[in-house]
């Protein structure tokens, strides 16, 4: 009975300290907040279990006009550090930051890549396209960046960031020939789409596929009627095959562009955000096997 009596005792304590250490590891954690979901993806896949990872701009969000809320603020507060994009994407940040009172590590993940510059459009904004992104290579870059950074902020988890980084470099290394492989077989002059806004710059240039978008970089510009005229005309001068969607952007223009030309809609391609876990693009390598696998079904024939 005794005996009894001390294995129920030990069961109890057992059972009853086992939410107190849940907790203790919760708060072990390395608190960072990132500016929009894919950077989350990338700091969760290099962080794992280390890190809690707070998503400013979720799936489906528009981080280019992202008004920040107040839970935003105490989110930054409460963090150690925060990973943007850079290269102008997130201009509301700064300020959110300032606002928060809090004095965590700002890393830039675009940091040492090369920025695909803008044409000054004649009112200044000659700067860098942000989407740098879209090119895996340049992912590498956000990879080692972020890598390094929760090692500074986080001694304690460098075994896991080595192991975790190294392992998804491989992956994307792998991602990259798989475009490169789905686009070597596509019909070279077939290799032009239009897509909403001008967010494949970078994939463009590393995968030679010719992106004409009638909205600029930002999705805070609306194209003009004589942009859109312009697009029509370029469409059936150069028999672009198809047009695409964006998950960022309104898909009336796209829709209507199509009908005028008879052009394609190809589908949704997937430039400034992930979807939830439902979604075609829950996480970066998810996103950009989508986007190859749409292009080449819709650029095929
Ligand atoms: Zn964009």
């Amino acid at each position: 009975m005794r005996l009894f009596c001390l294995a129920l005792l030990t069961l109890f304590s057992l059972l009853s300290s086992a939410p107190v250490y849940a907790q203790g590891k919760q708060q072990d954690k390395l608190n960072v907040v990132v500016s929009f979901s894919i950077l989350g993806d990338l700091v969760r896949s290099v962080g794992g279990d280390q890190v809690n990872v707070t998503t400013l701009v979720g799936p489906g969000g528009d981080a280019h006009v992202y008004t920040p809320t107040p839970a935003d603020a105490k989110r930054v507060s409460e963090a150690k550090l925060v990973v943007i994009n850079g290269l102008g994407f997130e201009g509301w940040l700064p300020r959110l930051i300032k606002a928060s009172g809090g004095k965590p590590s700002v890393i830039t993940a675009s940091t040492g890549i090369k920025p695909r510059k803008l044409a000054d459009d004649g009112h200044g904004h000659g700067d860098a396209d942000p989407h740098a992104w879209q090119s895996v290579a340049n992912v590498r870059a956000y990879v080692l960046n972020i890598r390094d950074a929760l090692i500074a902020a986080d001694a304690s988890g460098v075994s896991t960031y080595l192991t975790n980084a190294d392992a998804y470099l491989a992956e994307l290394d792998k991602l990259d020939r798989e475009v490169r492989e789905a686009v070597a077989k596509l019909p070279a002059e077939r290799r032009k789409v239009i897509s909403t806004h001008d967010a494949f710059g970078y994939f463009a240039q590393a995968y030679g596929i010719a992106f004409i978008a009638p909205q600029g970089v930002s999705t805070e510009s609306e194209a003009s009627a004589r942009d859109i005229a312009a697009i029509i005309r370029q469409i059936k001068a150069q028999k672009i095959p198809a047009v695409f969607l964006e998950n960022v952007a309104d898909p009336r223009l796209m829709r209507r562009i199509a009908s005028e030309t008879g052009a394609a809609i190809g589908g949704t391609l997937y430039s400034d955000s992930l979807t939830d876990e439902k979604g075609d693009a829950p996480t970066y390598i998810g996103m950009v096997r989508h986007n190859i696998k749409a292009l080449a079904s819709a650029l095929t024939n």
